[in-house]
């Protein structure tokens, strides 16, 4: 029998971290837990370190990483990594072979490339990095030979859909929405929307941030981008639907009219354990569809109107650039400033809008010139939240 794959998991403490510790704790004979990372809960990474004997912690805030160290209690023989630093050296060890990247927003770029550098797989949950800068991570994975594994739903369902067949005969892509809470809202109905109302998924159990981009469907723009980098085609070939029970997590649509689709119930462990395991298949973690139940699956247009930020994501992918990067930073700010009921709900597609008209958009020549212009449209962004957009809608 042939040893346990080891894994680096960033972001060991979130939602997506959890489901991955349930598919690990599920195949202790396949899957291997050699370093995990977290940006502050110490004390939950190191229950997680004796639960899953892991001999190697990452802890991104620096103070945090230095109370951790003095407690005593880590397992003797852990070893501890500080700081962006930190994460870089636990997504590069030696015996490494594929690293999951499950932070929110775009940290875990740099820990990304260097695994991919050193020819580790990756199964990739933070969506964000390829939005910021897809073009750098695909032809790093491509030079080294890298695996990129999707692991966000959607998209490891058109991977599943892909295998066995020609990319040539590829037509469309299209992603299924669950379109979030406010699905059937009119217009003046979002304008009334709360936080603690954005804060609530109909099916999926996830982290805030992406609880609320799903809501905007900013998460379905975010996944319009991350489609068109992780399987090189142009964002006019990929189509969104609207599909209220996420039974079908997306098709591929070949030449020849036939349409593919992957189905399971709306839980992560399903697409996680496909990517740990790849190309193994075992028994999942969770129990599957029942047909012997009624099963209603339904499927309409989004409206981009009732929901601009799809509209802003798939003009910013064909628009290229440095746009989706700004699309990214510009919402990255606007959900922050919403959960700290600095703007409304509405505010949130307008402050991506102005950001989006005011950047010079242009090729990224080097990464250092691509971060500048993350900060850049961060910076504006937070501008157009403090400069009060108007009509501000609470
Ligand atoms: P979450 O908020 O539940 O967890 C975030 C994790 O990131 C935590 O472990 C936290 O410690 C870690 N983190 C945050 N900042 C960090 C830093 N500076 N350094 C080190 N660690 C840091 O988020 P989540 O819902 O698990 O989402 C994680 C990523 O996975 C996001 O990119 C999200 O878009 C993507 N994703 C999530 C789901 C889902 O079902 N939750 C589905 C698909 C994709
Ligand atoms: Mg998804």
């Amino acid at each position: 029998m042939s040893s346990p794959k080891k894994i680096v998991l960033l972001g060991a403490t979130g939602s997506i971290g959890e489901n991955t510790l349930r598919v690990v704790a599920k195949h202790p004979d396949k899957l291997e837990l050699l370093a995990i990372a977290g940006r502050r809960r110490w004390r939950d990474l190191a229950r997680i370190a004796r639960e899953f004997n892991v001999p190697h912690v990452a802890i991104y805030d620096e103070a945090v990483c230095a109370e951790a160290r003095a407690s005593g209690e880590f397992p003797a023989g852990t070893k501890l990594y500080c700081g962006l630093e930190g994460l870089i050296a636990v997504s590069v060890l030696g015996e490494a072979q594929l690293v999951v990247p499950a932070i929110v927003g775009t940290l875990s770029l740099k820990p990304t490339l260097a695994a991919l550098e050193k020819g580790k797989d990756i199964a990739l949950a933070s969506k964000e990095i390829l939005v910021l800068a897809g073009k750098f991570v695909m032809e790093t994975a491509s030079r080294s030979g890298s695996r990129m594994l999707p692991l966000d739903s959607e998209h490891n369902a058109i991977f599943q859909c892909l295998q066995g067949e020609r990319k040539v005969d590829v037509d469309r892509l299209i992603l299924t929405a669950s379109g979030g809470p406010f699905r059937d809202f009119s217009r003046e109905q979002m304008a009334t929307v709360t936080k603690e109302m954005a804060l609530k998924h109909p099916n999926w159990d996830m982290g805030p941030k992406i609880t609320i981009d799903s809501s905007t469907m900013a998460n379905k723009g975010l996944e319009l981008i991350e489609a068109r980098w992780l399987f090189d085609l142009p964002a006019d070939r990929i189509d969104v639907t609207i599909h209220p029970q996420s039974i079908v997590h997306s098709m591929v649509q070949y030449v020849d009219g036939s349409i593919l689709a992957q189905l399971c119930p709306p839980v992560m462990t399903f697409a996680i354990q496909h990517t740990l395991l790849y190309p193994e298949r075992a028994a999942g973690v969770d129990a599957t569809l029942d047909f012997s139940q009624l099963l209603n699956l339904e499927f309409r247009p989004p409206d981009e109107v009732q929901f601009p930020c799809l509209r802003l994501a798939r003009e910013a992918a064909l628009a290229g650039g440095i746009a989706t990067g700004a699309f990214n930073a510009a919402n990255e700010i606007a959900v922050e400033a919403f959960v700290a009921d600095r703007i409304g709900y509405l505010d949130i597609p307008r402050v991506i809008e102005r950001t989006l008209e005011s950047i010079s958009n242009h090729d990224p020549d080097n990464l250092d010139d691509l971060l500048a212009a993350d900060a850049e449209a961060r910076r504006i962004a937070g501008e157009k939240v403090a400069a009060g957009l108007t009509p501000i809608t609470k």
